[in-house]
């Protein structure tokens, strides 16, 4: 099936009244992207209803990423910061601390994004944004920024693309309105136009209980069918994992690739990133090669960062969420939200306990064996610490932190079902905690964890916990 894509969207000029559309109660903030055709930059527009008389508004872009675990100031590829009142006056704008500008009384905010600089600068290409001919992608949280303390409003984004590029959002990928609950949901939304995307409704197992959505930006030639069957297999995988015919905390979700041709030797591809209902991957163009990135390393690939859209997005250690834009936060449970997820991925595709080891030894166990001294000897919080901001800079850091956290999971996963005679597993845990973090809204501490999966399974893990949380030597 093709295109799940729409016609761009012609944009209803806002007039400068600040009058903004209302969503419920609480009035939207309303974003415009405008992508001109050729250009190398995108320009970005906020308009927000009027402040107080007395309050001032301040822009933040952000510079973390949530899942990055790394510092990424996107305000330095941010230029020509104008600001507006509700009467259309222009207004002062200056550079604040950090990543911030002033813009007083400001209604309506105006920027351009830099995205061929984005790339040039960025070496890792699944952070950056980019401007290819007919191609244009846009994570959210690397152009849009938001006015501080008002991130809670409901968000419209309008889009305004070339003539006869189609535009794609994962906040919308039937098509119609493309909103977000609030300013995380647009930052966690990738946005793609032009004539080089593909996007396609995949057909799977559960695409009743979610619909999936692939988009493809390749340079070179790609299987979509080879796609399209691989992301179908492993979100049916997943889902069953932590759902089983249940319900998905999410209705419709995206699998969107790029296959990109190097921009240089600096840059890496293959890293993916996750979000609430997509996941998105930069390869380079050899990655498309099944001799290269063969079924079972892309079809783990892509549970891995669905897996995530229950862990850490919505099941997670403190200072996961809220998240701070203005730096990369400090988290202490990097250990479960990699390497619980990715043991859950693990354990969803294995088809039997042969295969399940391999993986735990090519994963985890393979990792730990080569890990140096002054890594082993950190506490595996301390070395979460460590990763908040290191994950992926030194990878034996990110590797190790997200292994020794696989392998607690394995460990428990073994316990609750040797003393439960097969009746329950890790699994039952897992969905159990998912389910208290959907009610709850909040963060759990690590401490609660043995007690909530006891609750779920009646085994005792705090002992195994204890042990993989303490240094290795
Ligand atoms: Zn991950």
């Amino acid at each position: 099936m093709t295109a799940a894509l729409r016609p761009a969207c012609v944009v209803v000029c806002l007039a400068a009244t600040g009058a903004a559309a209302v969503i419920g109660a609480a009035p939207a903030v309303r974003y415009r992207l405008t992508y001109a055709a050729n250009s190398a930059r995108v320009h970005v527009q906020i308009s927000a209803p009027p402040v107080a008389t007395n309050a001032s508004r301040t822009l933040v872009i952000p510079r973390a990423v949530p899942g990055r675990y790394a510092d990424e100031p996107y305000d330095r590829f941010i230029s020509d910061v104008e600001a507006f009142d509700a009467s259309g006056k222009r207004l002062a704008v200056s550079r604040g601390d950090g990543s911030r500008w002033r813009v007083g009384q400001a209604a309506r905010v105006a920027y351009d994004v830099d995205m061929a600089r984005m790339e040039q600068e960025i070496p890792d290409g699944t952070d950056a944004s980019r401007v290819r001919p007919n191609y244009v992608g846009v994570l959210g949280y690397s152009v849009f920024g938001f006015f501080e303390n008002e991130d809670e409003r409901p968000v419209e984004l309008d889009v305004e693309a070339p003539g006869g590029w189609p535009v794609f959002s994962t906040l919308a990928p039937a098509g119609g309105a493309i909103r977000a609950t609030n300013y995380y949901e647009l930052a966690d939304s990738q946005t793609v136009l032009g004539t080089a995307v593909r996007v396609a409704a995949v057909e799977y197992t559960r695409q009743r209980d979610v619909p999936l959505t692939l988009a493809v930006y390749p340079e070179t030639s790609v299987d979509r069918t080879r796609l399209e069957r691989l992301a179908g297999e492993a979100m049916t995988a997943v889902l069953e994992y932590f759902d089983g015919s249940g319900a998905a905390p999410f209705s419709r979700y995206t699998v969107f690739l790029e296959f990109l041709k190097p921009v240089s030797e600096r840059h890496a591809y293959g890293f993916g990133m996750e979000h609430l209902e997509s996941f998105h991957a930069s390869m380079a163009v050899a990655d498309a090669d099944p001799a290269r990135f063969p079924d079972a390393r892309l079809r783990y690939h892509m549970a891995h960062h669905i897996a995530h859209a229950w862990i850490p997005k919505r099941c997670y250690g403190e200072g996961y969420y809220p998240f701070t834009w203005d730096h990369a936060p400090q988290i202490d449970t990097i250990w479960f939200s990699e390497g619980f997820a990715q043991y859950a991925a693990i354990v969803a595709l294995a088809t039997s306990a042969e295969q399940r080891e391999e993986m735990l030894e090519s994963r985890f166990r393979r990792v730990l064996r080569e890990a140096p001294a002054p890594l082993r000897r950190m506490g595996l919080r301390e070395l979460s610490l460590l990763a908040s901001t290191q994950y992926s800079a030194d990878f034996r850091i990110g590797q190790l932190t997200f292994s020794r956290g696989g392998l607690m999971a394995a460990e428990m996963d073994d316990r609750i079902r040797a003393d439960t005679h097969g009746q329950k597993s890790l699994r039952e845990a897992l969905r159990s905690l998912i389910a208290w973090s959907a009610q709850s809204h909040r963060a759990f501490r690590v401490e609660e964890l043995p007690a909530r999966f006891r609750e779920a399974t009646g085994v005792e893990t705090r002992d195994i916990l204890d042990r993989w949380l303490a240094p290795l030597d």
